[in-house]
């Protein structure tokens, strides 16, 4: 693999840029593999670059039916945090917040990981309950959060306004300082480049059609718009599509899948310093580092597999963001976007095996995914390496809607970016 290096840069810089080498390989698929992983999307290849980085399991297919990075990974306002309200969530949210830390490192790529703050602006006294319950609870479980009054918001991010009388009044808000943002392509790339190198064969445009399984029930590999491609193992990581895959294994998933989406202004200087989010309005905001406002808006309130979401929903999401920040008012936005997420009963993710043996699936983390890549990557290789979960990935199993050990993070907060 091509290391990058100050140096490195330095000398392509002064040679025109030529010599840059294919940052990951495009073999044609194999006849097996130990593992297939359907979906390059972050989820997926992280999961197989730890597969071969801390299991030694290198031979593994990503199977994609696009192109990598093109489904959620590639459409989402990339905000990250850890302070969710229960034990089990703030455990997994919090150990990628861990490994997000030094993944550039580890990876060798800038993913660009950005920890500016995280805010949560509460406008009502259900927010402000609900949020300090947050924070005392996250403080129990060693999570960092804290809250601030509507003065201290306006301190940390200048542009808000918190004069009284508005219809979304901010009466404060509570703070993940970890929190950020990170370079949502740069995490799917460097994931590649880097499970490539360990010798995971990425096979994009390749669409999975059926998953075949044995007398005994077991998986034995996938029908592909290439061809069978077999494996013992099959991890599913399909966001927006699970149920579709997981049908052809004859599995019913507990999901919805719905559109979410997203927008961008036209790029501006650097005016806003941190991530802004507020649930009760469904709105969320930061800068990215070519200048223009990330925004993001709220789930239509219907399912459907169109890539696109209602106008109505951006523009009530434009009226709140115009509200909160009224020297945008003025701008201009240049692209929307939409992307489909699935979307559990207790708006927790599924990270688990599942009644077909050989078969794995990682899915259900709605709007707001991004934020666990690596952890969710990590010890879902773990639970296929060794055909158990891993502790953190323990409670969210499938079974969980049948025996009703919930975590329900969609009463805790009714949003989960
Ligand atoms: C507009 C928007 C904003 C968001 N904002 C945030 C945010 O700020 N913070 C946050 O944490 N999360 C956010 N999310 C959620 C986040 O994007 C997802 O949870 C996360 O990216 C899911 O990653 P993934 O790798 O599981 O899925 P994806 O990146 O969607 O990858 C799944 C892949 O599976 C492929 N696939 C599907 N079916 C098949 C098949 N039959 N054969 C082969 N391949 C197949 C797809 O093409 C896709 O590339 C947002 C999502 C959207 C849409």
């Amino acid at each position: 693999m091509q290391k990058f290096s100050g140096l490195s840069l330095f000398a392509k810089a002064f040679s025109s840029h030529k010599g840059w080498e294919p940052q990951w390989r495009s073999p044609e698929p194999k006849a097996a593999y130990d593992v297939v992983i359907v979906g390059a999307g972050g989820h997926g290849l992280a999961t197989a670059y730890y597969l071969a980085k801390e299991h030694g399991i290198t031979n593994v297919a990503v199977i994609e039916k696009g192109w990598l990075g093109g489904g959620n990974t590639g459409r989402n306002t990339t905000i990250i945090r850890s302070n969710y309200l229960f034990e089990e969530s703030a455990a997994l949210y919090d150990h990628a917040v861990k490994l997000w830390e030094g993944l550039s490192r580890d990876l060798n790529y800038n993913v660009m990981y950005s920890p500016r703050g995280v805010l949560m602006l509460a406008h009502n006294v259900h927010d402000v309950q609900s949020f300090k319950r947050h924070v005392h609870a996250n403080r129990i479980a060693g999570v960092d959060n804290e809250w601030l009054s509507a003065e201290e918001c306006k301190a940390f991010c200048p542009p808000l306004n918190i004069a009284p009388g508005m219809r979304y009044p901010v009466l404060g808000g509570a703070l993940q300082r970890r929190g950020g943002t990170a370079r949502h392509d740069a995490v799917a790339w460097g994931y590649a480049r880097a499970a490539s190198a360990r010798g995971v064969d990425i096979i994009q445009n390749c669409e999975v059609t059926a998953i075949r399984r044995g007398p005994d029930g077991a998986v034995q590999g996938v029908e592909t718009s290439r061809g069978f491609i077999g494996a013992p193992k099959i991890g599913v990581v399909a966001a927006g599509n699970t149920s579709v895959v997981m049908a052809m294994a004859g599995v019913r998933m507990p999901l919805e899948s719905y559109p979410l989406q997203a927008l961008v202004s036209e790029p501006i200087k650097p005016v806003f310093p941190c991530v802004v989010m507020s649930n009760t309005i469904h709105a969320y905001i930061s800068q990215s580092d070519k200048g223009e406002l990330v925004i993001g808006a709220g789930t239509d309130a219907y399912t459907s597999y169109t890539q696109r979401g209602g106008l109505h929903i951006a523009t009530h999401t434009l009226d709140a963001i115009c509200e909160l920040f009224p020297q945008f008012r003025r701008m201009r936005m240049l692209r929307n976007w939409g992307g489909i997420v699935d979307v559990t009963p207790d708006r927790s993710p599924i990270l688990a095996k599942t009644p077909v043996a050989g078969l794995y699936v990682n899915c259900g983390w709605g709007t707001g995914g991004f934020k666990a890549t690596p952890g969710s990557g990590n010890v879902f290789a773990h639970t296929i390496a060794r055909d158990e979960p891993h502790p953190i990935n323990a409670p969210f199993t499938i079974e969980r809607f049948r025996d009703g050990v919930l975590i329900d993070e969609a009463a805790a907060a009714a949003v989960a970016h």
